[in-house]
Protein backbone atom coordinates (compact mmCIF):
# COMPACT_ATOMS: atom_id res chain seq x y z
CA UNK A 1 0.00 0.00 0.00
CA UNK A 2 1.33 3.41 -1.28
CA UNK A 3 1.57 6.20 1.07
CA UNK A 4 -0.76 8.42 -0.88
CA UNK A 5 -3.30 5.24 -0.03
CA UNK A 6 -3.07 5.66 3.44
CA UNK A 7 -2.64 9.46 3.19
CA UNK A 8 -6.39 9.63 1.18
CA UNK A 9 -7.20 6.92 4.61
CA UNK A 10 -5.82 9.82 7.10
CA UNK A 11 -8.28 12.09 5.23
CA UNK A 12 -11.25 9.81 5.04
CA UNK A 13 -11.37 9.36 8.20
CA UNK A 14 -11.38 13.25 9.06
CA UNK A 15 -14.52 13.29 6.81
CA UNK A 16 -16.12 10.65 8.74
CA UNK A 17 -15.11 11.71 12.45
CA UNK A 18 -16.70 15.25 10.68
CA UNK A 19 -19.79 13.40 9.35
CA UNK A 20 -20.59 11.25 12.32
CA UNK A 21 -19.32 13.63 15.39
CA UNK A 22 -16.54 12.41 17.73
CA UNK A 23 -18.49 9.61 20.12
CA UNK A 24 -20.04 7.81 17.13
CA UNK A 25 -16.55 7.66 15.18
CA UNK A 26 -14.64 6.75 18.28
CA UNK A 27 -17.61 3.78 19.25
CA UNK A 28 -17.65 2.09 15.53
CA UNK A 29 -14.58 3.55 13.22
CA UNK A 30 -11.61 4.04 15.76
CA UNK A 31 -10.50 0.27 15.03
CA UNK A 32 -11.47 0.01 11.46
CA UNK A 33 -8.10 -0.10 9.13
CA UNK A 34 -7.65 0.09 5.50
CA UNK A 35 -6.28 -3.30 3.83
CA UNK A 36 -5.75 -2.37 0.30
CA UNK A 37 -7.22 0.09 -2.72
CA UNK A 38 -7.04 -2.08 -5.88
CA UNK A 39 -8.73 -1.10 -8.89
CA UNK A 40 -11.54 0.95 -7.17
CA UNK A 41 -12.37 -0.97 -4.74
CA UNK A 42 -11.67 0.29 -1.16
CA UNK A 43 -10.73 -2.83 1.48
CA UNK A 44 -11.26 -1.98 5.20
CA UNK A 45 -10.91 -3.93 8.12
CA UNK A 46 -12.56 -4.64 12.10
CA UNK A 47 -11.70 -6.59 14.48
CA UNK A 48 -15.06 -8.34 15.58
CA UNK A 49 -17.95 -9.42 13.51
CA UNK A 50 -20.03 -7.47 15.26
CA UNK A 51 -19.11 -4.32 14.12
CA UNK A 52 -18.74 -5.67 10.98
CA UNK A 53 -22.70 -6.06 10.52
CA UNK A 54 -22.80 -3.48 12.32
CA UNK A 55 -20.62 -1.16 9.85
CA UNK A 56 -22.27 -2.50 7.33
CA UNK A 57 -26.25 -2.15 8.02
CA UNK A 58 -25.96 1.63 9.51
CA UNK A 59 -22.97 3.46 7.82
CA UNK A 60 -22.34 1.59 4.39
CA UNK A 61 -22.86 4.23 2.27
CA UNK A 62 -21.49 6.66 4.32
CA UNK A 63 -18.34 5.21 4.30
CA UNK A 64 -18.62 4.52 0.49
CA UNK A 65 -19.77 8.48 0.38
CA UNK A 66 -16.69 9.49 2.39
CA UNK A 67 -14.37 7.50 0.02
CA UNK A 68 -15.76 8.93 -2.92
CA UNK A 69 -15.44 12.63 -1.39
CA UNK A 70 -11.97 12.08 -1.50
CA UNK A 71 -11.58 9.59 -4.56
CA UNK A 72 -13.69 9.86 -7.28
CA UNK A 73 -12.58 6.30 -8.74
CA UNK A 74 -13.35 4.66 -5.70
CA UNK A 75 -16.25 2.20 -6.62
CA UNK A 76 -16.73 -0.04 -3.79
CA UNK A 77 -15.43 -0.69 -0.39
CA UNK A 78 -15.32 -4.21 1.16
CA UNK A 79 -15.59 -4.23 4.62
CA UNK A 80 -13.94 -7.84 6.50
CA UNK A 81 -13.01 -9.23 9.92
CA UNK A 82 -9.58 -8.78 10.20
CA UNK A 83 -8.00 -11.79 11.87
CA UNK A 84 -6.00 -11.31 15.37
CA UNK A 85 -3.41 -14.09 14.41
CA UNK A 86 -2.56 -14.16 10.82
CA UNK A 87 -3.15 -11.01 9.53
CA UNK A 88 -1.35 -11.83 6.08
CA UNK A 89 -3.45 -15.05 5.55
CA UNK A 90 -6.46 -13.40 5.35
CA UNK A 91 -8.38 -14.44 2.32
CA UNK A 92 -9.17 -12.17 -0.44
CA UNK A 93 -13.03 -11.78 0.10
CA UNK A 94 -15.21 -11.60 -2.45
CA UNK A 95 -16.51 -8.20 -3.33
CA UNK A 96 -19.17 -6.65 -0.72
CA UNK A 97 -20.30 -3.38 -1.33
CA UNK A 98 -21.58 -2.41 -4.69
CA UNK A 99 -22.99 0.82 -6.07
CA UNK A 100 -25.95 -0.09 -7.24
CA UNK A 101 -28.00 2.05 -9.23
CA UNK A 102 -31.46 1.09 -7.72
CA UNK A 103 -30.66 1.59 -4.14
CA UNK A 104 -27.41 3.19 -3.67
CA UNK A 105 -24.01 1.34 -2.72
CA UNK A 106 -24.59 -1.08 0.11
CA UNK A 107 -22.60 -3.88 2.20
CA UNK A 108 -24.94 -7.12 1.22
CA UNK A 109 -24.54 -8.84 4.89
CA UNK A 110 -23.37 -12.28 5.69
CA UNK A 111 -26.03 -14.50 5.55
CA UNK A 112 -29.22 -12.52 6.93
CA UNK A 113 -29.54 -10.98 4.26
CA UNK A 114 -32.97 -10.82 3.10
CA UNK A 115 -34.36 -9.92 -0.44
CA UNK A 116 -30.86 -8.25 -1.20
CA UNK A 117 -31.70 -6.05 1.36
CA UNK A 118 -29.07 -5.21 3.93
CA UNK A 119 -29.96 -6.33 7.51
CA UNK A 120 -32.59 -4.05 9.40
CA UNK A 121 -31.23 -2.21 12.99
CA UNK A 122 -32.36 -4.69 15.12
CA UNK A 123 -30.46 -7.22 13.06
CA UNK A 124 -29.67 -11.12 14.95
CA UNK A 125 -26.27 -9.59 16.09
CA UNK A 126 -28.55 -6.83 18.22
CA UNK A 127 -31.05 -9.19 19.18
CA UNK A 128 -27.97 -11.67 20.26
CA UNK A 129 -26.73 -8.26 21.98
CA UNK A 130 -29.52 -7.97 23.89
CA UNK A 131 -30.18 -11.24 25.03
CA UNK A 132 -27.32 -11.24 27.45
CA UNK A 133 -23.73 -12.63 27.02
CA UNK A 134 -23.41 -16.47 27.32
CA UNK A 135 -23.86 -18.06 30.52
CA UNK A 136 -21.96 -20.59 32.32
CA UNK A 137 -23.94 -22.97 33.23
CA UNK A 138 -21.88 -24.59 36.02
CA UNK A 139 -21.57 -21.16 37.88
CA UNK A 140 -24.36 -21.66 40.25
CA UNK A 141 -25.27 -21.09 43.60
CA UNK A 142 -25.11 -24.44 44.11
CA UNK A 143 -21.21 -24.64 43.11
CA UNK A 144 -20.39 -21.52 44.93
CA UNK A 145 -18.65 -22.26 48.46
CA UNK A 146 -19.57 -19.79 50.81
CA UNK A 147 -16.46 -18.88 53.64
CA UNK A 148 -15.29 -15.76 55.79
CA UNK A 149 -14.36 -13.77 52.53
CA UNK A 150 -17.65 -13.84 50.43
CA UNK A 151 -20.45 -14.46 53.02
CA UNK A 152 -21.62 -11.07 52.61
CA UNK A 153 -21.54 -11.03 48.92
CA UNK A 154 -22.93 -14.31 48.75
CA UNK A 155 -25.94 -13.12 51.15
CA UNK A 156 -26.75 -9.83 48.86
CA UNK A 157 -26.22 -11.71 46.09
CA UNK A 158 -28.77 -14.63 46.94
CA UNK A 159 -31.33 -12.12 47.91
CA UNK A 160 -31.77 -10.19 44.47
CA UNK A 161 -31.94 -13.27 43.08
CA UNK A 162 -35.11 -14.22 45.26
CA UNK A 163 -36.30 -10.96 45.41
CA UNK A 164 -39.99 -11.06 44.03
CA UNK A 165 -41.41 -8.01 41.06
CA UNK A 166 -43.40 -6.43 43.67
CA UNK A 167 -40.84 -6.28 46.64
CA UNK A 168 -38.93 -3.44 46.97
CA UNK A 169 -35.75 -3.24 46.46
CA UNK A 170 -33.25 -3.61 49.25
CA UNK A 171 -30.07 -2.28 47.71
CA UNK A 172 -29.61 -0.81 44.38
CA UNK A 173 -26.57 -1.22 42.77
CA UNK A 174 -25.56 -3.94 44.41
CA UNK A 175 -21.92 -3.32 43.76
CA UNK A 176 -19.60 -7.03 44.22
CA UNK A 177 -15.65 -6.00 43.69
CA UNK A 178 -13.17 -7.85 44.13
CA UNK A 179 -9.70 -8.95 42.16
CA UNK A 180 -8.97 -11.65 39.48
CA UNK A 181 -10.39 -14.89 40.19
CA UNK A 182 -12.02 -14.41 43.46
CA UNK A 183 -15.83 -15.37 42.13
CA UNK A 184 -16.96 -12.28 40.26
CA UNK A 185 -18.16 -13.89 37.83
CA UNK A 186 -19.66 -16.89 39.58
CA UNK A 187 -21.47 -14.86 41.71
CA UNK A 188 -23.05 -12.50 38.91
CA UNK A 189 -24.02 -15.49 36.82
CA UNK A 190 -25.45 -17.77 39.40
CA UNK A 191 -27.47 -15.12 40.62
CA UNK A 192 -28.40 -14.58 36.78
CA UNK A 193 -29.37 -18.49 36.73
CA UNK A 194 -31.18 -18.63 39.98
CA UNK A 195 -33.25 -15.33 38.86
CA UNK A 196 -34.24 -16.64 35.62
CA UNK A 197 -35.07 -20.30 37.58
CA UNK A 198 -37.33 -18.43 39.34
CA UNK A 199 -39.41 -16.81 36.35
CA UNK A 200 -40.01 -13.81 38.31
CA UNK A 201 -38.13 -11.38 36.61
CA UNK A 202 -35.99 -11.18 33.48
CA UNK A 203 -32.46 -10.80 34.13
CA UNK A 204 -29.96 -9.53 31.58
CA UNK A 205 -26.29 -10.52 31.92
CA UNK A 206 -23.40 -8.17 30.35
CA UNK A 207 -19.81 -8.51 30.35
CA UNK A 208 -18.86 -4.28 29.65
CA UNK A 209 -17.76 -5.28 26.35
CA UNK A 210 -21.43 -6.78 25.48
CA UNK A 211 -22.36 -3.80 26.92
CA UNK A 212 -20.73 -1.67 24.86
CA UNK A 213 -20.65 -3.46 21.50
CA UNK A 214 -24.21 -4.12 21.80
CA UNK A 215 -26.51 -3.06 24.37
CA UNK A 216 -25.53 0.31 24.00
CA UNK A 217 -25.66 0.70 20.25
CA UNK A 218 -28.91 -0.89 20.19
CA UNK A 219 -29.96 1.84 22.40
CA UNK A 220 -28.97 4.69 20.07
CA UNK A 221 -30.97 3.15 17.24
CA UNK A 222 -34.07 3.41 19.61
CA UNK A 223 -36.09 6.59 19.88
CA UNK A 224 -36.66 7.75 23.56
CA UNK A 225 -40.00 5.44 23.81
CA UNK A 226 -38.77 2.13 22.31
CA UNK A 227 -35.79 2.57 25.32
CA UNK A 228 -37.99 2.62 27.94
CA UNK A 229 -39.79 -0.28 26.64
CA UNK A 230 -36.68 -2.21 26.20
CA UNK A 231 -35.75 -0.78 29.71
CA UNK A 232 -39.73 -2.47 31.06
CA UNK A 233 -38.69 -5.58 29.35
CA UNK A 234 -35.53 -5.92 32.02
CA UNK A 235 -36.30 -7.03 35.64
CA UNK A 236 -32.81 -7.25 36.65
CA UNK A 237 -29.66 -5.75 34.80
CA UNK A 238 -26.31 -7.48 35.44
CA UNK A 239 -23.00 -6.07 34.11
CA UNK A 240 -19.75 -7.58 35.06
CA UNK A 241 -16.40 -6.13 34.72
CA UNK A 242 -17.41 -3.02 34.85
CA UNK A 243 -13.58 -1.49 34.80
CA UNK A 244 -13.47 -2.09 31.32
CA UNK A 245 -16.18 0.29 30.12
CA UNK A 246 -14.38 3.15 28.53
CA UNK A 247 -15.21 5.75 26.20
CA UNK A 248 -17.10 8.67 26.99
CA UNK A 249 -20.18 8.35 25.08
CA UNK A 250 -20.61 4.70 26.55
CA UNK A 251 -20.34 5.90 30.31
CA UNK A 252 -22.63 8.29 29.26
CA UNK A 253 -25.59 5.48 27.70
CA UNK A 254 -23.96 3.75 30.76
CA UNK A 255 -25.11 6.24 33.38
CA UNK A 256 -28.12 6.94 31.41
CA UNK A 257 -29.67 3.26 31.62
CA UNK A 258 -28.33 2.65 35.11
CA UNK A 259 -30.43 5.77 36.52
CA UNK A 260 -33.64 4.88 34.31
CA UNK A 261 -33.69 1.38 35.63
CA UNK A 262 -32.53 2.58 39.42
CA UNK A 263 -35.38 4.93 39.46
CA UNK A 264 -38.21 2.64 37.57
CA UNK A 265 -37.16 0.32 40.81
CA UNK A 266 -35.09 -2.24 38.72
CA UNK A 267 -32.36 -3.93 40.28
CA UNK A 268 -28.93 -3.54 38.95
CA UNK A 269 -25.96 -5.76 39.89
CA UNK A 270 -22.39 -5.02 38.91
CA UNK A 271 -19.02 -6.59 39.36
CA UNK A 272 -15.61 -5.05 39.02
CA UNK A 273 -12.23 -5.67 40.48
CA UNK A 274 -12.27 -1.92 41.87
CA UNK A 275 -14.56 0.11 44.26
CA UNK A 276 -16.32 2.77 42.54
CA UNK A 277 -14.19 5.55 44.15
CA UNK A 278 -11.31 3.83 42.19
CA UNK A 279 -13.18 3.81 38.88
CA UNK A 280 -10.87 6.59 37.95
CA UNK A 281 -12.24 7.16 33.91
CA UNK A 282 -16.19 7.74 35.72
CA UNK A 283 -17.76 10.94 36.18
CA UNK A 284 -18.09 11.80 39.90
CA UNK A 285 -21.74 11.74 39.35
CA UNK A 286 -22.03 8.12 38.51
CA UNK A 287 -19.40 6.99 40.84
CA UNK A 288 -21.51 8.06 43.59
CA UNK A 289 -24.29 6.67 42.21
CA UNK A 290 -22.63 3.31 41.61
CA UNK A 291 -21.80 3.24 45.65
CA UNK A 292 -25.28 4.75 46.72
CA UNK A 293 -26.69 0.99 47.15
CA UNK A 294 -24.29 -1.74 48.36
CA UNK A 295 -20.53 -1.87 47.73
CA UNK A 296 -19.62 -5.61 49.22
CA UNK A 297 -16.06 -6.88 48.67
CA UNK A 298 -14.80 -10.20 48.13
CA UNK A 299 -11.45 -11.00 50.01
CA UNK A 300 -8.77 -13.47 48.80
CA UNK A 301 -9.91 -17.17 49.32
CA UNK A 302 -8.80 -18.48 52.60
CA UNK A 303 -7.46 -21.42 52.72
CA UNK A 304 -10.62 -23.83 54.12
CA UNK A 305 -12.59 -22.07 51.63
CA UNK A 306 -9.79 -23.20 48.53
CA UNK A 307 -10.26 -26.97 50.18
CA UNK A 308 -14.03 -26.50 49.92
CA UNK A 309 -13.96 -25.35 46.47
CA UNK A 310 -11.58 -27.92 45.52
CA UNK A 311 -13.35 -30.77 46.74
CA UNK A 312 -16.50 -29.44 45.21
CA UNK A 313 -14.87 -29.79 42.15
CA UNK A 314 -13.39 -33.40 42.40
CA UNK A 315 -17.02 -34.17 43.06
CA UNK A 316 -18.07 -32.56 39.92
CA UNK A 317 -15.54 -33.87 37.82
CA UNK A 318 -16.20 -37.05 39.17
CA UNK A 319 -19.97 -37.16 37.61
CA UNK A 320 -18.32 -37.19 34.19
CA UNK A 321 -14.95 -39.00 34.87
CA UNK A 322 -15.94 -41.33 37.61
CA UNK A 323 -12.58 -43.19 38.69
CA UNK A 324 -11.17 -39.82 38.91
CA UNK A 325 -9.70 -39.41 42.51
CA UNK A 326 -7.89 -37.02 44.77
CA UNK A 327 -6.45 -37.79 47.65
CA UNK A 328 -7.51 -35.52 50.80
CA UNK A 329 -3.64 -34.94 51.11
CA UNK A 330 -3.22 -34.11 47.79
CA UNK A 331 -6.17 -31.61 47.74
CA UNK A 332 -4.69 -30.04 51.23
CA UNK A 333 -1.33 -29.83 49.22
CA UNK A 334 -2.64 -27.73 46.68
CA UNK A 335 -5.17 -25.63 49.26
CA UNK A 336 -2.15 -24.80 50.73
CA UNK A 337 0.31 -23.84 48.14
CA UNK A 338 -1.59 -22.59 45.02
CA UNK A 339 -2.20 -19.03 44.67
CA UNK A 340 -5.64 -17.52 46.38
CA UNK A 341 -7.15 -16.85 42.67
CA UNK A 342 -9.62 -19.75 41.72
CA UNK A 343 -8.68 -19.80 38.32
CA UNK A 344 -5.72 -21.34 39.71
CA UNK A 345 -7.30 -23.70 41.66
CA UNK A 346 -9.22 -25.27 38.85
CA UNK A 347 -6.31 -25.05 36.49
CA UNK A 348 -4.29 -27.29 39.17
CA UNK A 349 -7.69 -29.71 39.35
CA UNK A 350 -7.87 -30.03 35.61
CA UNK A 351 -4.04 -30.82 35.38
CA UNK A 352 -4.17 -33.75 37.59
CA UNK A 353 -6.91 -34.41 35.56
CA UNK A 354 -5.77 -34.93 32.37
CA UNK A 355 -2.70 -36.23 33.68
CA UNK A 356 -4.68 -39.00 35.48
CA UNK A 357 -7.17 -39.42 32.24
CA UNK A 358 -3.73 -39.98 30.11
CA UNK A 359 -1.50 -41.61 31.68
CA UNK A 360 -3.85 -43.72 33.65
CA UNK A 361 -1.64 -43.24 36.79
CA UNK A 362 -3.15 -42.72 40.22
CA UNK A 363 -2.99 -39.09 41.43
CA UNK A 364 -0.39 -38.64 43.97
CA UNK A 365 1.29 -36.22 46.34
CA UNK A 366 4.24 -36.54 44.17
CA UNK A 367 2.45 -36.38 40.80
CA UNK A 368 0.51 -33.66 41.73
CA UNK A 369 4.05 -31.01 43.00
CA UNK A 370 5.29 -31.92 39.20
CA UNK A 371 2.20 -31.17 37.86
CA UNK A 372 1.47 -27.54 39.83
CA UNK A 373 4.51 -26.42 40.15
CA UNK A 374 4.14 -23.14 38.27
CA UNK A 375 0.80 -22.31 39.99
CA UNK A 376 3.02 -22.49 43.51
CA UNK A 377 3.06 -19.32 45.66
CA UNK A 378 6.62 -18.08 45.78
CA UNK A 379 7.46 -18.74 49.60
CA UNK A 380 9.65 -18.09 52.19
CA UNK A 381 11.71 -21.51 52.79
CA UNK A 382 11.12 -22.40 56.36
CA UNK A 383 13.77 -23.43 58.70
CA UNK A 384 13.23 -26.80 59.98
CA UNK A 385 14.37 -27.83 63.68
CA UNK A 386 15.53 -31.20 64.77
CA UNK A 387 12.59 -30.99 67.91
CA UNK A 388 9.65 -30.26 65.13
CA UNK A 389 11.44 -33.37 63.13
CA UNK A 390 10.90 -35.72 66.25
CA UNK A 391 7.75 -34.16 67.29
CA UNK A 392 5.56 -34.31 63.92
CA UNK A 393 7.16 -38.12 63.09
CA UNK A 394 6.52 -38.91 66.75
CA UNK A 395 2.55 -38.06 66.14
CA UNK A 396 2.74 -39.51 62.44
CA UNK A 397 3.99 -43.02 63.84
CA UNK A 398 2.13 -42.65 67.33
CA UNK A 399 5.46 -43.01 69.20
CA UNK A 400 6.40 -40.42 71.62
CA UNK A 401 9.59 -38.03 71.09
CA UNK A 402 10.91 -40.07 73.83
CA UNK A 403 10.87 -43.17 72.03
CA UNK A 404 12.53 -41.65 69.59
CA UNK A 405 15.35 -40.45 71.72
CA UNK A 406 15.53 -44.16 73.45
CA UNK A 407 17.84 -46.84 72.93
CA UNK A 408 14.29 -49.24 72.50
CA UNK A 409 14.93 -51.27 69.04
CA UNK A 410 11.53 -52.66 68.53
CA UNK A 411 10.33 -52.05 64.97
CA UNK A 412 7.72 -49.80 65.61
CA UNK A 413 10.27 -47.52 67.22
CA UNK A 414 13.11 -48.41 64.67
CA UNK A 415 11.82 -47.21 61.98
CA UNK A 416 9.94 -43.64 62.72
CA UNK A 417 13.21 -42.97 64.17
CA UNK A 418 15.48 -43.76 60.92
CA UNK A 419 12.44 -41.88 59.41
CA UNK A 420 12.91 -38.69 61.27
CA UNK A 421 16.73 -39.01 60.99
CA UNK A 422 16.36 -39.23 57.41
CA UNK A 423 14.44 -35.86 57.28
CA UNK A 424 16.70 -34.01 59.51
CA UNK A 425 19.43 -34.97 57.38
CA UNK A 426 17.46 -33.73 54.66
CA UNK A 427 15.68 -30.55 56.04
CA UNK A 428 18.23 -29.07 57.63
CA UNK A 429 21.99 -27.95 57.86
CA UNK A 430 23.52 -30.66 60.67
CA UNK A 431 26.02 -32.78 60.76
CA UNK A 432 25.64 -36.47 60.67
CA UNK A 433 27.70 -36.19 64.26
CA UNK A 434 24.96 -33.13 65.63
CA UNK A 435 22.12 -35.10 64.37
CA UNK A 436 23.20 -38.18 66.29
CA UNK A 437 23.73 -36.22 69.59
CA UNK A 438 20.14 -34.82 68.94
CA UNK A 439 18.84 -38.60 69.09
CA UNK A 440 19.61 -39.42 72.30
CA UNK A 441 23.71 -39.43 71.88
CA UNK A 442 24.18 -41.81 69.01
CA UNK A 443 26.93 -42.20 67.05
CA UNK A 444 27.24 -40.50 63.40
CA UNK A 445 27.54 -44.07 61.80
CA UNK A 446 24.22 -45.04 63.23
CA UNK A 447 22.35 -41.68 61.45
CA UNK A 448 24.57 -42.59 58.25
CA UNK A 449 22.50 -45.95 58.47
CA UNK A 450 19.41 -44.56 58.85
CA UNK A 451 19.72 -42.12 55.95
CA UNK A 452 20.67 -44.73 54.02
CA UNK A 453 17.97 -47.22 54.85
CA UNK A 454 15.32 -44.23 53.85
CA UNK A 455 16.89 -43.38 50.79
CA UNK A 456 16.65 -47.38 49.64
CA UNK A 457 13.07 -48.01 50.59
CA UNK A 458 11.41 -45.15 49.37
CA UNK A 459 12.91 -46.03 45.90
CA UNK A 460 10.40 -49.26 46.41
CA UNK A 461 7.83 -48.37 48.76
CA UNK A 462 5.46 -45.73 47.24
CA UNK A 463 3.45 -45.71 50.46
CA UNK A 464 6.46 -45.15 52.27
CA UNK A 465 7.70 -42.20 49.92
CA UNK A 466 3.86 -40.38 50.25
CA UNK A 467 4.28 -40.69 53.83
CA UNK A 468 7.67 -39.20 54.10
CA UNK A 469 6.36 -36.48 51.74
CA UNK A 470 3.49 -35.19 53.71
CA UNK A 471 5.83 -35.17 56.51
CA UNK A 472 7.83 -32.87 54.31
CA UNK A 473 4.95 -30.81 53.71
CA UNK A 474 3.82 -30.55 56.95
CA UNK A 475 7.53 -29.63 58.17
CA UNK A 476 7.90 -26.84 55.39
CA UNK A 477 4.88 -24.67 56.15
P1 LIG B 1 -13.57 -13.39 38.86
O1 LIG B 1 -14.74 -13.15 37.98
O2 LIG B 1 -13.70 -12.71 40.19
O3 LIG B 1 -12.26 -13.10 38.22
P2 LIG B 1 -14.45 -16.11 38.70
O4 LIG B 1 -15.85 -15.96 39.17
O5 LIG B 1 -14.26 -16.29 37.24
O6 LIG B 1 -13.53 -14.93 39.23
O7 LIG B 1 -13.79 -17.32 39.50
C1 LIG B 1 -12.63 -18.00 39.07
C2 LIG B 1 -12.77 -19.48 39.31
O8 LIG B 1 -12.81 -19.75 40.70
C3 LIG B 1 -14.05 -20.04 38.74
O9 LIG B 1 -13.79 -21.32 38.26
C4 LIG B 1 -14.97 -20.08 39.93
O10 LIG B 1 -15.94 -21.08 39.77
C5 LIG B 1 -14.01 -20.38 41.06
N1 LIG B 1 -14.48 -19.82 42.33
C6 LIG B 1 -14.18 -18.62 42.84
N2 LIG B 1 -14.79 -18.43 44.03
C7 LIG B 1 -15.51 -19.54 44.25
C8 LIG B 1 -16.37 -19.98 45.31
N3 LIG B 1 -16.60 -19.22 46.39
N4 LIG B 1 -16.92 -21.20 45.22
C9 LIG B 1 -16.69 -21.98 44.12
N5 LIG B 1 -15.91 -21.64 43.11
C10 LIG B 1 -15.32 -20.44 43.16
MG1 LIG C 1 -14.81 -12.38 36.04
Amino acid sequence: MSNADQESWSKVKERLRAEVGDDVYSSWFARMELEAIEDGTVRLSVPTRFLKSWIQSHYAEKVLACWQAQDAKVVRVELIVRSAVLRSAVPKPKPELESTAAGGPRFPSTGTQVNGRPPAAGDAGVHEALGGSPLDARLSFESFVVGRSNTLAHAAAKQVAAAKRADPVMFNPLYIHAGVGLGKTHLLQAITWAGNAAGERKMLYLTAEKFMYGFVSALRTQTALAFKETLRGIGVLVIDDLQFLQGKSTQAEFCHTLNALIDAGRQVVIASDRPPSELESLEDRVRSRLGGGLVVEMGPLGEELRLEILKARVMAARAHHPGFDVPLPVLSYIAKTVTHNGRDLEGALNRLLAHNKLTGHPVTLEMAEREVRDLIRPQEPKRVKIEDIQRVVARQYNVSRSDLLSSRRTANVVRPRQVAMYLAKTLTLRSLPEIGRRFGGRDHTTVLHAVRKIEGLVGNDMALAEEIEILKRQLQE
